[in-house]
């Protein structure tokens, strides 16, 4: 999404040709190398993403270069394109992208925040292979009253063993979720192949703990109170699964033979 939207938006903002810009990702991941190179990963036009780094080979490349980061100053990033909240911090841990989306959905829906104590949805959190939470939709907003009473119900997996057996429920036709999270690694990103190593079940638990830490520290943790989400979509995107937005935003994958 930031390789499309930093040679349409970003280029269109500073005047720039998008043919000048370079993309680097640094990812948790090293399935990302393939995927940049997907002739699908050209909305914008032209190669979104150039370079992918994982975030074990950027630390490398860091002390290569003899950074001390403890003695560097803070600094914000740079703008525009630079500002964050916590739902975007906790992507990285298995049901973080769940608990994003629910605390913005369920506001949208309702006008109220999530009920969970301090927008922690808690049932979706945690290291246990498989987890479901629910949410009862009571007194929407009037656009969405037709989900009055609806019991929203969610799946997070994480590990391929367990989204073989969540996905296995569903073509069996027993599965009653709504809206599901797979993970492929453990943990989910925290636990990516990028990530530096060793990893074991402690270090990725607390992984989560400081993701959640950081996200409860942050000024803005619901991804719609984001100034500069909203920016981009009143000046570029123009609405959530509009034409632009669609076609830059979201990708189709094609079947293939089995490895
Ligand atoms: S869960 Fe693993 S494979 Fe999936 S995006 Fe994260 S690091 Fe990559």
């Amino acid at each position: 999404m930031f390789g499309a939207l930093v040679k349409t938006y970003y280029a269109k903002h500073f005047n720039l040709n998008p043919e000048n810009i370079v993309s680097v990702s640094i990812m948790p991941c090293t399935a990302k190398k393939f995927e940049a190179n997907r002739p699908e990963m050209h909305d914008s036009g032209y190669r979104d993403v150039d370079y992918v780094l994982t975030t074990r080979e950027l630390a490398i490349m860091i002390k290569q270069a003899g950074i001390d980061f403890l003695k560097l100053d803070d600094r914000s990033f740079d703008q525009i394109m630079g500002a964050s909240t916590g739902a975007g911090v906790i992507f990285g841990a298995t049901g973080g992208v769940m608990e994003a989306a629910l605390r913005t959905a369920y506001e949208l829906v309702t006008g109220r925040e999530v009920p969970f104590e301090n927008l922690n949805i808690m049932p979706v959190r945690g290291m246990e292979g498989v987890r479901e939470a629910s949410i009862l939709i009571e007194n929407p907003l009037p656009d969405w009253s037709f989900l009055e009473g609806i019991e929203l119900k969610c799946a997070v997996a994480h590990g391929l063993v367990n989204a073989k057996s969540l996905m296995d429920s569903i073509v069996s036709g027993e599965s009653q979720y709504h809206f599901i999270e797979i993970m492929a690694c453990p943990g989910g990103c925290l636990g990516g192949g990028g990530q530096p190593i060793p990893t074991n079940p402690e270090i990725r638990r607390k992984r989560a703990l400081a993701i959640y830490a950081e996200d409860q520290g942050m000024p803005l943790r619901k991804s719609h109170q984001n100034p500069e989400i909203l920016k981009i979509y009143s000046e570029f995107l123009t609405e959530p699964l509009g034409e632009v937005s669609h076609h830059l935003l979201h990708t189709h994958y094609t079947p293939r033979e089995r490895f």
